[in-house]
C-alpha cells in the first residue's frame, strides 16, 4: 500500500509509513457491541458515555445510605443499589473506552461502603451487641 500523507510505498502491515512517520488507521472490529471502531478516532474511543449517570448514581447513592443514619429505615438499600448500578456502568465504560469516571466510581464504592456499614450497624442494633 501507499502512505496516504506522502505516497511512499510501504509494507502492507506496517504501523507507520517510514518516510514521513505518518500514522496507518486501522479499524478494530468491536465484538460486544459489532461495530467497527476507527482506533484513531480519540474521541470516540477515549471519552466514556456514562461519566454523568456513574456520578450521579454516586451520589444517590451516599445521600440513600446517610439518610439511613440519620433514621430513615430501609432507605440504604436505594443506596446500595444505585452504587451496584454506578460502579458497574464504570466498569463498562472501562472496558468499552479503556476511561472511566474514576471520582464516581469512587462516589459509588463510598456509597456501598456507607449501606454495608448500615446493614453491619442495624444489625449490631437488633442484635444488642451495641445500644
Ligand atoms: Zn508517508
Amino acid at each position: 500500500m501507499y502512505c496516504k500523507k506522502c505516497g511512499s510505498l510501504m509494507n502492507d502491515n506496517a504501523k507507520y509509513c517510514l518516510a514521513c512517520g505518518e500514522k496507518i488507521e486501522e479499524d478494530v472490529f468491536d465484538t460486544q457491541t459489532g461495530q467497527i471502531i476507527n482506533t484513531y478516532n480519540d474521541d470516540a474511543y477515549t471519552k466514556p458515555e456514562n461519566s454523568t449517570t456513574i456520578l450521579v448514581c454516586g451520589a444517590m447513592s451516599i445521600i440513600f445510605c446517610i439518610l439511613n443514619y440519620v433514621g430513615i429505615p430501609f432507605v440504604h438499600l436505594v443506596g446500595i443499589t444505585f452504587g451496584i448500578i454506578g460502579a458497574r456502568l464504570a466498569n463498562k465504560d472501562k472496558i468499552k473506552f479503556k476511561n472511566y469516571s474514576k471520582t464516581g466510581l469512587a462516589l459509588n464504592v463510598i456509597g456501598i461502603f456507607l449501606g454495608v456499614l448500615a446493614f453491619v450497624i442495624g444489625f449490631m442494633y437488633g442484635s444488642g451487641l451495641i445500644s
